[in-house]
């Protein structure tokens, strides 16, 4: 069986590191926002290109941390609108809410899977404050045609980066000279939850800003929204990156760039070896704007793609199978239609992709999808 991702292979070859930064953590005894917090902090914001890079428990948090902290700063206030593309993981919209601000779901391009910039514009209203623009799948939202509108409406940008570690924007532009996925916007959330392009053994989570003000904020609100131990300065949350999760972290940031070249050489096998009229396969420019944390293909009947992927020996997943407008959490959207965001969700499935696959592997996942 070819299983979808195999952590344990993956994080197999930095066993014998993970082994002896586990010893010097055992003998160090520090377990809270310790050195190597402050290292993946520094090495983290020096890799994204930003100033600042925040640790904090995990990805949710990380966005609903940077949405808090805007209103801490005024920025933002209860009631703003905020938009979000209505095809993202859950997370995305459950940020917005957890901040008591207001999700308004706008439709993706059936190409990309990212936000359609055409239709942010119609979505605007005089309460509209901020943009949570998502890569999703890996790749990078439409940032130069986000940061225009955003500029002309005087409305924040928030990257949803969680699946966009190393991404890197492949149109330069005279206005914006942010580069890498965390610096294409005001902030940007991340997630290092173990399954991501950058995992942990565990939950993290970390924020990218060059924001001097909102730093200081979220560096005080993760921590019980204070920066002298016992000195509360505003209402804050405990979420903290893990000492010992940022230990793992540091033995693999330097790995990022191999594993996403190798994703990305993957995927371009895909992209070119397989030909199946029943399969559309997912755009990419063949630019570095895409990190392929997963390979998303769509087909009209999917479950009979899947069993049959499945009777050969290969796993796949579906990112995601119900949308978000139509789960029972958020039952008061139940009502509304986003006819492309529901065929995104009725027609995608996840193929293995990730620097674990042979070359075997990769063959067979080619041939059996050719012969369906
Ligand atoms: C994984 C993910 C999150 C949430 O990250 P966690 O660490 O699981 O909280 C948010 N947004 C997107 C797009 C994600 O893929």
């Amino acid at each position: 069986m070819i299983k979808f991702l195999d952590l344990n292979k993956l994080n197999k070859q930095f066993e014998a590191d993970f082994q002896s930064k586990m010893k010097q953590f055992l003998d160090k005894g520090w377990y809270i926002l310790g050195e190597e917090v402050k290292t993946f902090e520094y090495d983290f914001a020096a890799y994204c290109g930003t100033k600042y890079c925040i640790g904090v428990g995990n990805g949710l948090d990380a966005l609903v941390l940077i949405f808090k902290a805007y209103m801490q700063l005024g920025k933002l206030k209860k009631g703003d609108e905020v938009i979000v593309p209505a095809n993202t993981y859950i997370a995305s919209i459950l940020a917005i809410l957890q901040a008591d601000l207001v999700p308004v779901l706008v439709e993706p391009k059936i190409e990309t899977y990212n936000l359609d910039p055409d239709l942010i514009e119609v979505n605007i209203s005089s309460k509209t404050k901020a943009i949570l623009a998502v890569h999703l799948y890996g790749q990078l939202a439409d940032m130069n045609a986000i940061n225009h509108i955003a500029k002309k409406h005087n409305l924040l940008v928030i990257e949803d980066a969680a699946q966009a570690h190393g991404a890197i924007l492949d149109v330069a532009n005279d206005e914006f000279e942010f580069k890498k996925a965390g610096n294409l916007a005001n902030a940007a959330g991340f997630s290092f939850y173990p399954g991501k392009n950058l995992g942990a053994l565990g939950d993290a989570g970390a924020i990218t800003t060059n924001d001097d003000e909102l730093a200081a904020v979220l560096f005080s609100m993760r921590n019980y929204g204070s920066k002298v131990k016992y000195h509360n300065e505003m209402i804050g949350v405990n979420s903290r990156l893990d000492e010992l999760q940022a230990t793992f972290l540091n033995v693999k940031l330097p790995y990022l760039d191999e594993e996403n070249t190798t994703r990305r050489a993957i995927a371009k096998r895909y992209l070119i070896e397989i030909k199946n009229d029943k399969i559309i396969l997912p755009f990419w420019n063949e630019s570095d704007n895409h990190v392929f944390h997963l390979f998303v293909i769509r087909t009209e009947n999917r479950e009979q793609l899947a069993n049959y992927l499945k009777e050969n020996g290969i796993e796949t997943m579906i990112h995601y199978p119900i949308a978000p407008h139509h789960q029972e959490a958020l039952k008061d959207m139940k009502s509304m239609c986003f006819s492309i965001t529901e065929k995104i969700h009725d027609e995608v499935l996840s193929i293995p992709l990730n620097s674990g696959l042979t070359n075997g592997e990769v063959n067979k996942i080619v041939k059996v999808i050719n012969e369906y």
